[in-house]
């Protein structure tokens, strides 16, 4: 058995932390992750700080799976850390599952981290010199080793020195000396929000979660900052910051719930306006615009809106289909893609397509698409891709597959025209899309379109026999 492939690039984890002494923190870190449940499928975790001690619950599975009633009233008290995992196969085990909870010289600390550290294998291997021992592969545990090797300082000043000796993707939420704490990287990379719950506070890789529990959002977390929650309220701890920023790009373009907000605005607004650049960069001869749901709507709509092409729903999406496992034959591949996308034969037969997505990664997906968009009567189909092509491997916390996987990396653009099928294709250019989000190359990481890393990616070594875990 295999599992339903995806081909589009996959966040590794969500984390979501609240401060709400009277509130029922533990259920509503629940409904938190359940709204984050995008960036993570494999493992769901929470833990629960009443001051004294943290009680902490994770296992394998969906947010749903992993909790009901019961566990979440054993789970009391004031401050709250969760997190939702997605790891690359062969890495999913209950002990890389997060928030990880330690005891250290000032007490009990629990930690939740999306990203992923460019220098773990040499902060694993000189920590472990000197004596640090790792029961997990995952670069938070790194984290946590620093934290406790900086244990006779403040946990404030702990992670303020933990923050020069890491290097990479982070936006991790800390709970411990009856505080929470939110941490993002110098750069920006992956997101992170502060939102209040009547005197409340609450920390989110996204603000979908911070709606969810009906907290207001009351602005991102700035790259380099160091937020403290605690009974005096927020403070804020401005530590390094670089000469630019680089926020993830592709959280904009595919990996973000389209009703968060994220660089200042709604994520639905950015993928709207990228169909609408993609408009002014080629015109198809088409009848109708067709979004790959989801992730494709918005650009579609965009595009529709810009080209004067009528926009319609043209491949129904399954939205229960969940976790679904498939035998790994050709039959049961074909049957897998119907069972998510089902065309609409009576929208489409005879009609010139403009087919609107958000990306390709291996081109396996679209290639089944534009069969059955053939299967279904459609005359023509032009593939329209609201982001550039996947040149480059993410090595930032975002599974985009290997290089040699990724097929836009290996072939030309008459090349992957010819073998998903389509009629023609079109991506949207770099500048497009920087005019689509309102930024430039100093805002944002778009390491994985250009190859222009912005934290040096080191040679993987492997000083450990761990095999390396993203997040
Ligand atoms: Fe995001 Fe791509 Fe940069 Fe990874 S390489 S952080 S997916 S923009």
């Amino acid at each position: 058995m295999i599992q339903f492939l995806e081909d589009k690039p996959r966040d590794e984890c969500g984390i979501f932390g609240i401060y709400g002494p009277g509130l029922d923190v533990a259920s509503l870190t629940y409904y938190g992750l359940y709204a984050l449940q995008h960036r993570g499928q494999e493992s769901a975790g929470i833990a629960v700080s009443d001051g004294q001690t943290i009680q902490l619950q994770k296992n394998m599975g969906l947010v749903a799976e992993v909790f009901n009633e019961d566990s979440l009233a054993k789970l009391r008290g004031h401050i709250a850390i969760g997190h939702v995992r997605y790891s690359t196969s062969g890495a999913s085990s209950l002990i890389n599952a997060q928030p990880l909870s330690f005891h250290y010289l000032r007490g009990m600390v629990a930690l939740a981290h999306n990203g992923n550290l460019t220098n773990a294998d040499e902060l694993r291997y000189s920590l472990g010199a000197t004596g640090s021992v790792f029961q997990s592969t995952s670069d938070t545990e790194v984290i946590v080793n620093l934290i406790a090797r900086y244990g006779q300082n403040t946990i404030e000043e702990a992670l303020m020195k933990c923050m020069i000796d890491i290097k990479g993707a982070y936006s991790v939420v800390v709970m411990a000396e009856n505080k929470l704490i939110g941490m993002r990287d110098p750069l920006g990379i992956r997101p992170l929000c502060l939102g209040k719950l009547g005197e409340s506070y609450v920390i989110a890789s996204e603000s979908c979660a911070l709606d969810t529990v009906g907290a207001l959002f009351e602005r991102e977390v700035e790259p380099g900052e160091i937020v403290i929650i605690d009974e005096q309220g927020v403070h804020s701890i401005k530590t390094m910051t670089a000469a630019h920023k680089a926020l993830c790009i592709f959280e904009l373009v595919y990996l973000a719930r389209p009703d968060s907000v994220i660089n200042g605005e709604a994520v639905t607004i950015a993928r709207r306006e990228m169909g609408r650049q993609l408009a002014k960069e080629c015109q198809v001869e088409a009848d109708v615009v067709i979004p790959v749901p989801d992730s494709g709507t918005a650009a579609a709509v965009g595009y529709a809106e810009a080209s004067g092409i009528p926009f319609k729903e043209g491949l129904m999406k399954n939205r229960y289909i969940g976790r679904t496992f498939i035998q790994p034959s050709q039959r049961m591949r074909d049957i897998a893609i119907r069972l998510k996308l089902n065309p609409i034969r009576q929208v489409l037969n005879g009609q010139k397509v403009a087919l609107v997505d958000d990306s390709i990664v291996r081109g396996t997906t679209s290639k089944k698409l534009v069969q059955m968009l053939r299967e279904a009567g459609v005359k023509e189909v032009h593939m329209l891709i609201s982001s550039p092509p996947i040149l480059y491997s993410c090595f930032y916390g975002i599974d985009t597959s290997a290089r040699s996987e990724l097929i836009a990396a290996q072939n030309e653009l008459e090349e992957i025209r010819k073998y998903i099928g389509a009629d023609s294709l079109h991506y949207l250019s770099l500048d497009g899309l920087f005019a689509a989000v309102k930024g430039t190359a100093k805002d944002f990481c778009t390491a994985c379109f250009n190859g222009s890393y912005p934290v040096e990616v080191p040679e993987q070594i492997d000083l450990t026999g761990f095999e390396r875990r993203k997040c």
